[in-house]
């Protein structure tokens, strides 16, 4: 299918597991941002002990790690298309990623919010937190960090998507497989 596609929510939205189901129905090369960078740090890279210490406490990495984690990007683009999960998360990474698709002659077609109120993204972190082993799952101070970051960065991408004509919200809160129909129909 070779699109360019970004899922963005609040942390615990559903992105990764509607990136995975797109991945496997399309071929899209999955790229979860958080993802990466979590095997980084754990693989203790010059770029993993960049990243930790924003990571550990739910900021935003700077842009010379997140061009790091890109290197590829342009390749997986041309080959499969890709579904980003969790980039871009603020105006320059998304002029960014512009600057590195032109170079390809490529877009993003579609910005995908799954959308989630913050009383549900606490609940589905706390599940998360006690089965899976995410440190910043586990501290409340962080997860408030990390919703504090959407909030504070959403407003800004949200416009820029609508004025590309590429914005699309979703009811995260529904079904997964309601929610993957519904990234269907705007394919
Ligand atoms: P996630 O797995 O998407 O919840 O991301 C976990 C953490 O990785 C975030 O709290 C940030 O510290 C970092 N991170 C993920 N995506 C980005 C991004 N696009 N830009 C900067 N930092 C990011």
């Amino acid at each position: 299918m070779g699109k360019i596609i970004s899922i963005y929510g609040l942390p615990a939205a559903g992105k990764t597991t509607q990136a995975e189901l797109l991945f496997k129905k399309y071929g899209l090369y999955q790229f979860g941002m958080g993802d990466k960078l979590r095997a980084e740090i754990n693989a203790n890279t010059a770029l993993g002990q960049k990243a930790k210490e924003m990571v550990s406490k739910g900021f935003l990495v700077p842009d010379e790690v997140i061009r790091g984690i890109l290197q590829n990007v342009k390749k997986q683009a041309q080959e499969t298309g890709i579904v980003f999960d969790g980039f871009p998360r603020m105006i320059p990474q998304a002029e960014l990623l512009e600057e590195m698709l032109g170079e390809i002659n490529l877009e993003v077609d579609l910005f995908i919010l799954l959308r989630i109120s913050s009383e549900e993204a606490a609940r589905r972190i706390s599940d998360r937190s006690e089965s899976g082993g995410r440190a910043d799952d586990k501290d409340p101070k962080v997860v408030n960090s990390r919703m504090e970051v959407f909030r504070k960065e959403s407003l800004p991408l949200i416009d820029h998507y609508t004025k590309l004509g590429k914005f699309v919200e979703i009811d995260g809160e529904k079904s997964i497989s309601e929610v993957f129909a519904e990234i269907e129909n705007h394919l």
